[in-house]
């Protein structure tokens, strides 16, 4: 046990020596870049005030928002999280996940967060999902349940390595809600770590909202 113990640290210590010499820490780029208007009121992406892709299909969320974009010492520590399994780094995530929920939603009275689900198989294999890890610090702090809502079904090859007309499409089918919950007329905030094209909580936001819930949004750390 101490063994393997020992060679999984190894292995976490080599991938966060990888990691240090993808992403070395740029002093000029400051510890962290806030994500700042102008962004879509929906979806936030950044640079528009309404995307042409929420003019196009409005989300299921009102709103996704996330307080820092995803680069810099943010992007270092998500990275050192899911590919080092450095778990250390969890917390700190947690801390600038609540800095966005004070932000924009502290005001919004939660029934209950909702972290986007990982495949169960890449569940295992990472040991963890980082959104339920990030959720249940913000959750415990705000006095809010955490509720695995949502299932993933399917597994899906990661959102960044296909071209935009096929990520919502990649993504049909791939959550279903968990029978146990009654989502009807709830007010759920799906939590994650980073919204990279925003398929993913587009996908999840429809999954919550064709369950009944009342208000659906989104929160992340960081957005790409
Ligand atoms: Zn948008």
């Amino acid at each position: 046990m101490d063994r393997l113990w020992t060679a999984s640290a190894w292995t976490n210590r080599l991938a966060g020596d990888l990691l240090d010499l993808l992403f070395p820490p740029r002093a000029e780029e400051g510890p962290l870049r806030e994500h700042l208007p102008p962004f879509c009121v929906r979806c936030c992406a950044p640079g528009f005030l309404l995307c042409p892709r929420c003019q196009e299909t409005p989300p299921s969320f009102l709103w996704a928002r996330a307080p820092y974009r995803y680069s810099g010492a943010v992007k270092r520590a998500v990275l050192q999280l899911k590919y080092g399994k450095q778990i250390d780094r969890i917390p700190w995530l947690a801390e600038l996940l609540e800095i966005g929920f004070r932000t924009y939603a502290a005001t919004f009275p939660w029934d209950a967060l909702i972290p986007i689900p990982l495949h169960p198989v890449r569940e295992r294999s990472r040991g963890f999902n980082q959104a339920e890890e990030i959720a249940r610090l913000l959750g415990k702090r705000q006095g809010i349940p955490v509720q695995k809502a949502l299932l993933r079904v399917r597994p899906t090859p990661p959102q960044a390595a296909l071209p935009r007309d096929e990520r919502s499409i990649n993504l049909e089918g791939a959550f279903r809600p968990q029978r146990n919950f009654d989502l009807v007329g709830k007010n759920l905030l799906l939590v994650d770590d980073v919204i990279t094209t925003g398929a993913t909580v587009r996908e999840c936001a429809a999954r919550l909202s064709e369950s009944g819930a009342g208000l659906v949004c989104v929160l992340a750390v960081a957005r790409s």
